[in-house]
């Protein structure tokens, strides 16, 4: 886990965010990182990609990953029974940064 994904960003409510240094936030990282790298079949954009999370919602499947190259990657986590899923699932949008998170978001926020 990198320090201080995102600075400043703070989620709004339904979001929890994962980037907290307590056992729990840990827990809950290393649990939503193994079922992306569970569900990810060879030929997804994020096969084998190594990703820290950073926020899941409360209210869907969503979460956030943060890739090493500065990218963000908002997928809507399946839990397949017999992983991988097929592509093109989990379903995926990558975010250029923090920037685009913003209107991510908010979008989200409304649906
Ligand atoms: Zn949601």
């Amino acid at each position: 886990m990198s320090d201080d994904v995102g600075g400043e960003f703070v989620f709004p409510e339904r979001w929890r965010d994962l980037r907290g240094r307590d056992a729990a936030d840990e827990r809950d990282r290393a649990k939503v990182e193994r079922e992306l790298s569970r569900e990810t079949a060879e030929g997804h954009v994020l096969f084998a990609v190594s990703v820290n999370a950073v926020a899941a919602c409360g209210h869907c499947d969503d979460v956030l990953f943060a890739l090493k190259d500065g990218r963000l990657a908002c997928v809507h986590l399946t839990y397949v029974r017999s992983a991988p899923d097929r592509l093109p699932w989990p379903e995926t949008k990558l975010l250029d940064g923090w920037s685009g998170l913003v209107e991510y978001v908010e979008a989200h926020g409304e649906l």
